[in-house]
């Protein structure tokens, strides 16, 4: 058995969400290109599956920019409001698809230009989706805060702004909105907006970026093909397939439901007044931001669970020393203890990549591909946890 707690990804299902999600592109657009979001999980396993894949890296930073430089990616999205300016320019003069999301951008690609550079570029759009679609746009109220307003010219000047300069050309759109739910109406909004902005300033477009943010591995939850079907019936309207290359960016959708997190029980205590499960799990590793109400998980019993005492409450609880690294209550149940194992399903999107180095480094990954298991990743030692650090003064 492997030392928990670790990572296990299951190759079969990172597969088939590629492969439905390659499927409703090729069926609803297939004139389309896949940005795999790096944010959402990085690990550099998953980025050489993802490019041995086909997609594009899409990078909203210079450190993932350099990431996917370093993981031999050649195609890149280069997104995000804080981009750095050196992998900016280097972008441009690749031929990288950059979306614009902040004026000194503007300053940026005249520089790029002013050399007799061409360069394409798109505009991140800031639309009002709280308005199109009430109580499920995830800025809610306060509105988001990336890429340039349409409703308030903003967009309209950017395109004239990049109009204004020599050599540069305005290729494309970004769309990409974070949501509470994940519906179907998010994505439609989407695609009028993109509709609205073609009628509105006579658009001629190599890409519209709609972006990431689906459902995944859910069978209760709209699909990839659902999500693709609906936009594409309303790009149609204003699109041609043959003309505008559709770009999706998914992230969690793809990588979430593989992963798996698995923990061991080392201890059962009781205290006045509780009963208490310890594992060598802890909710920075599925749950970072400590924002979930409840986990996908299933539990292993090391032995039979038919004998043992049934207990009124236990409390599932982690290693690190923090009161609220508590993941979940079992009502009812036998009593865990000392070596049973609890699973935690669909872990892969904002965990290893959010999860701090509190007083633990980062756990192991494994992959399972046919019911073989293959390390993927070493648990960190000190040597990783101290490899960038000069603590003393260098030997000359
Ligand atoms: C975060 C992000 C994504 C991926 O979102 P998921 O919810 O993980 O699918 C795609 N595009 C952009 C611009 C993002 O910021």
């Amino acid at each position: 058995m492997m030392e928990t707690p670790y990572y296990l990804i299951h190759k079969d299902m990172l597969d088939e969400g590629m492969e439905k999600l390659k499927k409703a592109l090729a069926d609803y657009w297939p004139n389309a290109a896949i940005g795999y979001s790096f944010k959402t999980n990085a690990l550099p396993w998953v980025l050489q599956y993802m490019k041995e894949q086909g997609c594009r890296a899409e990078v909203v930073s210079q450190d993932e920019y350099e990431l996917a430089e370093y993981m031999g990616y050649e195609r890149m999205i280069y997104n995000g409001p804080v981009k750095g300016k050196e992998s900016f320019l280097r972008a441009c003069a690749a031929g990288q698809i950059v979306n614009l999301d902040a004026k000194r951008e503007l300053g940026w690609l005249r520089e790029a230009c002013a050399s007799g550079q061409t360069v394409q570029v798109g505009i991140r759009v800031n639309f009002d989706l709280e308005a199109l679609c009430p109580g499920e746009a995830s800025g809610g109220e306060e509105g988001g805060r990336f890429g340039f307003s349409y409703e308030n010219g903003d967009f309209a000047r950017a395109l004239e702004a990049l109009s204004g300069i020599p050599g540069a050309s305005f290729a494309g759109i970004h769309l990409h909105c974070s949501s509470r739910t994940r519906s179907l109406n998010i994505y439609r909004a989407i695609a009028q907006t993109a509709c609205r902005l073609r009628r509105e300033y006579d658009l001629k477009l190599s890409y519209i970026d709609v972006g990431g943010g689906y459902f995944g591995g859910l069978a209760n939850k709209p699909q990839y093909a659902d999500y693709l079907r609906e936009m594409s019936e309303i790009l149609r309207e204003e699109y041609d397939p043959a003309e505008t290359m559709l770009i999706v960016e998914p992230g969690t959708s793809l990588i979430c439901p593989p992963i798996e997190y698995v923990t061991s029980v080392t201890d059962a205590k009781e205290t006045n007044r509780n009963h208490f499960v310890v594992t060598d799990g802890s909710r920075i590793h599925v749950d970072p931001l400590m924002t979930k109400k409840s986990y996908f998980h299933h539990i292993e019993y090391a032995g039979s669970e038919s004998q043992r005492e049934c207990l009124k409450k236990q409390v599932v609880s982690g290693f690190t020393c923090m009161e609220n690294d508590r993941l979940f209550e079992i009502a009812d149940g036998p009593a865990l203890r000392e070596g049973d194992r609890i699973v935690y399903e669909k872990v892969g999107a904002y965990t290893m990549c959010l999860s701090p180095l509190f007083i633990s480094w980062f756990p192991a990954v494994w992959l399972e591909e046919n019911g073989a298991l293959r390390l993927v990743r070493e648990k960190w030692s000190a040597r990783e946890y101290a490899q960038a650090s000069l603590w003393k003064e260098k030997e000359t």
